[in-house]
């Protein structure tokens, strides 16, 4: 729910401060409703079930994989769709990737959200919403930012989500914020904000390919991201967990696995987690199991710690395929794109990209 304009609203009604604690803690705990708030009194309960929408986020489409991945598509009061997942594991952890903005202003040329137009950034109530929705579900223990997004361009917004994500059941350790290498965001949780952990989605070793790959390395080179991130691992005591996507042709050789082992010092800073590449349609070829292999045991024979990415959630795929066919594109669709639209093509990354962050839980699970 809008955090804001419930305090706004108890504000108006002249309602102590301790109600929006209230009312808080039974929607973080899954309540589904104002009328489940026993403890708050049955006027007031009334009153903000007509002047507090009970979300901030609309439901527009779910999907539920054979492998209990379920994921849901949004749409903001403004009509931007906002993608989040669930994951279920038989170790009961249950890992949430949640969005922090609706599109991405960065233009990563093999990711579908940075080919679609930005959207906005999302609010901090926009970014719980994503996690209540679930957790009226059932219980959630884990959460990673990597929805749609650049979280450290939204850092207050996600840091104001993440001090109330505890209160959902989510502790701070269990939090994994993912960026392409937005120092200042870098530095920043270095210094404040909640104790989470820091993925970094390098992709590349070598400059020039880097910024081919992720337009952004021109402005914040990833020598001087790596630096941030050792800053970042000083200050935290933190792994510093490192996403590799696996291009074939592009990043994928042998001395390119040499090259990222050597930019990786010291060892005990870093992990690595190769990424399966799902295609999209920016022509891009993921590498075959082989390749990868390969280049896991290149970085391990240099003591670089390396796990490869499973994927999960394979057969929503197409449910989100047949869910985009089917979606008439709403006005604020009409407006951006004819015959198009934002939350169309959120579903067409959906499909193509979405579902392997459906597995992105090594961040918040080491
Ligand atoms: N902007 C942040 C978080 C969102 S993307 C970031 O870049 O880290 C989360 C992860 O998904 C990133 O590592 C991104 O590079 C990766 N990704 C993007 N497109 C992908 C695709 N088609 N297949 C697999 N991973 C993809």
């Amino acid at each position: 729910m809008d955090l804001r304009l419930l305090d706004e609203r108890l504000d108006a009604a002249g309602e102590p401060r301790f109600r929006a604690r209230q009312v808080w803690e039974w929607a973080a705990r899954g309540a589904d409703s104002y009328e489940r708030m026993t403890n708050v009194p049955l006027e007031l309960r009334e009153r903000l079930s007509s002047e507090v929408p009970f979300s901030s986020l609309r439901l527009v489409h779910e999907a539920l994989a054979s492998d209990g991945t379920e994921k849901a598509l949004f749409e903001t009061h403004d009509g931007r769709p906002v993608e989040a997942v669930l994951m279920r594991y038989r170790d009961g952890r249950r890992s949430l990737c949640v969005s922090s903005q609706s599109g991405c202003p960065l233009t990563c040329t093999f990711c579908a959200t940075g080919a679609m137009r930005f959207g906005r950034n999302l609010t901090a109530s926009e970014i719980l919403d994503q996690a209540l929705h679930f957790r009226r579900k059932e219980p959630v223990n884990h959460a990673v930012f990597m929805g749609m997004g650049e979280p450290l361009m939204n850092l207050d917004s996600v840091l104001a989500a993440c001090e109330r994500f505890p209160d959902i059941g989510i502790a701070h350790s269990n939090i994994g914020v993912s960026t392409v290498g937005w120092i200042p965001g870098i530095d920043r949780m270095a210094e404040d904000g909640p104790p989470v952990r820091l993925a970094l989605s390098l992709h590349a070793a070598d400059e020039a390919l880097r910024s081919e790959l992720m337009p952004v390395n021109d402005r914040y080179p990833l020598r001087d991201v790596l630096d941030a991130c050792l800053r970042w691992h000083e200050r935290r005591r933190r792994q510093v967990f490192v996403e590799y996507l696996m291009l074939e042709g592009v990043n994928d050789r042998y001395e390119q696995a040499v090259a990222l082992a050597d930019a990786l010092e010291p060892r005990r800073a870093f992990k690595v987690n190769l990424i399966p590449y799902n295609p999209t349609d920016s022509g891009y070829r993921g590498s075959g199991r082989d390749a990868i292999a390969a280049f896991r045991a290149a970085l391990e024979e240099r003591g670089v710690r390396t796990t490869v990415r499973l994927t999960r959630g394979r057969d929503i795929a197409a449910a989100c395929g047949q869910l985009a066919a089917r979606r008439e594109p709403g006005p604020a669709e009409d407006q951006d794109k004819p015959g198009g639209g934002e939350a169309r093509e959120a579903l067409v990354e959906q499909r193509h990209a979405v579902e392997d962050r459906e597995d992105r839980r090594d961040v918040a699970h080491e």
